[in-house]
């Protein structure tokens, strides 16, 4: 028996006449996601993706579970594949399913038929299909409203694909359908969950983390690369950034107002965030900021932020509460590397009383006297050490 993945469209079937390049980029990254795990046969027709193993060895578990992080799939199911003529559609429904319903109480059968040629009508399929079963196990209910197991049955191009319940995958537009940006990924929790949602609208995103040596350490460093690594299946391969941002960090120390280093921290990162997005064509920057979380998150100290540099700043943690962002991070998988008590620049020389309030005239006028600290970052910029962050082959 013949079985293989059919992996379903969410989003981009709205698409209209940009439909095709929402789907050929969607194949293109299920056929990198698949490499390393044998030769598969993807197609794509009718809203759905088909993804057929071709050797016996091809990993389909793994396979499976690597489908359901791409982004554009809403959801899965693995299928029995067979002829649509209805006596083998029993046969191979029982030999596929036969199994899991000797476990099951009660069931229903569903039919859709693509192929609308076909000589029975959809509950004709589920009456002589569900007729079928019961007579091969006499403990077995139907039940249309609530069944423990419900059975498809799809007919399309003359083939007939059977299968039980779909499972949730990651939802959302492939990768890259909608722009690239640069992800400012410190170790916290929100950063890694704001690359995320990103790339589930459809950005290519690279990462760029500041770091502080000696006040914070390689093993920082090496978690926000554990980070970048953990988000490679859902956003592709791509490069993390790391900015040797101690001396306009000292600088800014040493020559600013106590009360403002932290804004001016923040847009001083932002400006070099900025040139390292220019240099590689991107068209955004993303943060994991949140509403009110910090003091240099309020709307006044947001606002002075935005006006250091010119590049659009994706938050789409701004809305969410802390509980839903631990949330999503505990299902994409970051949480527990995100808690590792490693230091972050942002906490360091932070004081004790910052302000929640700042205008942009007094951050203006904190930054005129801070003659040096366009030079160090532009140093800093020049500086960056670039580290691939690599699953297969990915973003040429
Ligand atoms: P936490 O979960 O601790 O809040 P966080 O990543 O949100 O972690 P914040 O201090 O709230 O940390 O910083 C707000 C945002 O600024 C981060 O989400 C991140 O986008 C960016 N950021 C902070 N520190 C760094 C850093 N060292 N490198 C790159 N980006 C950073
Ligand atoms: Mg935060």
């Amino acid at each position: 028996m013949k079985e293989l993945i059919l992996a379903y469209q969410g989003e981009m079937t709205l698409k209209g006449l940009n439909r095709g390049k929402f789907e050929a980029r969607l194949i293109k990254i299920i056929r990198w996601r698949l490499e390393g795990l044998g030769k598969f046969k993807v197609r794509s027709s009718q809203s759905t993706v088909f993804i057929e193993p071709l050797e016996e060895d091809c990993d389909t578990d793994e396979a499976y579970r690597r489908i359901s992080h791409v982004f554009g799939i809403v959801k899965l199911s693995r299928a029995a594949v067979c002829d649509a003529d209805f006596a083998t559609i029993c046969e191979t429904a029982e030999a596929y399913l036969g199994q899991t319903l000797r476990g099951t109480k009660t069931f229903k059968v569903e039919a859709k038929r693509a192929d609308k040629q076909y000589p029975m009508k959809s509950p004709e399929i589920c009456r002589e299909l569900g007729a079928y079963l019961l007579d091969k196990h006499h403990h077995l209910r139907v039940d249309v409203h609530h069944p423990q197991l419900e059975i498809m049955v799809e007919i399309r191009e003359g083939k007939a694909y059977i299968h039980g319940p779909k499972t949730e995958a990651a939802g959302g537009l492939p990768v890259g359908t909608s722009g690239r940006a640069l992800n400012l990924l410190s170790g916290g929790i929100d950063s890694p969950v704001a690359a995320w949602c990103m790339a589930r609208r459809g950005l290519a995103l690279h990462h760029i983390h500041f770091a502080s040596p000696p006040y914070t350490s390689l093993r920082a460093k090496l978690k926000v690369c554990t980070l970048a690594k953990e988000l490679v299946e859902y956003t592709g391969n791509c490069t993390l950034f790391v900015v040797p941002y101690t001396k306009p960090q000292e600088y800014i120390r040493d020559h600013a107002p106590d009360v403002l280093f932290t804004v001016l921290m923040r847009r001083s990162m932002l400006r070099i965030a900025n040139r390292v997005a220019k240099q590689l064509e991107l068209e955004a920057l993303i943060t994991g900021e949140s509403l009110a979380q910090v003091a240099s998150q309020t709307m006044a100290a947001l606002a002075c932020t935005d006006a250091a540099q010119d590049l659009p700043v994706l938050r789409p943690c701004i809305g969410m509460d802390k509980t839903e962002i631990i949330e999503r991070s505990r299902k994409i998988g970051t949480f527990e590397t995100s808690i590792e008590p490693y230091e972050d620049c942002c906490t360091i020389f932070t004081p004790p009383h910052p302000k929640t309030n700042p205008t942009l005239a007094e951050i203006l006028e904190a930054e005129a006297a801070m003659p040096e600290l366009l030079a160090l970052e532009e140093q800093a910029a020049a500086n960056v050490e670039k580290i691939p962050v690599r699953m297969g082959q990915e973003f040429e």
